[in-house]
């Protein structure tokens, strides 16, 4: 079950994802993680958050995701683009994408 990489709740199969996709700063080397889910630091927080970390054959790193957190709601989203906007060492750029 996919957990909300903000709040930490559990998602139910039958409720909305949020997906933030994000791309990696250069450096930021998470490719002994593809394709599985990797808990990831975040330094502003100090805590660690769990990220899925695309395969590099897979459609969403064809279309420039290197990441993707899931999140529980909107307010959840907005809150973890405001961290990682302030996580330059690993994140360059993010985009709200829809998982459903
Ligand atoms: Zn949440």
């Amino acid at each position: 079950m996919l957990r909300c990489a903000w709040c930490m709740k559990k998602i139910k199969d039958n409720k909305p994802v949020f997906g933030l996709s994000v791309k990696f700063a250069e450096g930021a080397n998470f490719s002994n993680s593809e394709g599985t889910i990797t808990q990831i630091k975040l330094h502003t927080r100090n805590t660690s958050v769990p990220m899925i970390v695309t395969a590099s054959d897979s459609k969403a790193k064809n279309q420039g995701t290197d990441g993707i957190f899931t999140l529980c709601s909107e307010r959840c989203g907005e809150k973890m683009k405001d961290t990682v906007k302030k996580e330059l060492t690993t994140f360059k750029e993010f985009k709200d994408i829809s998982l459903k």
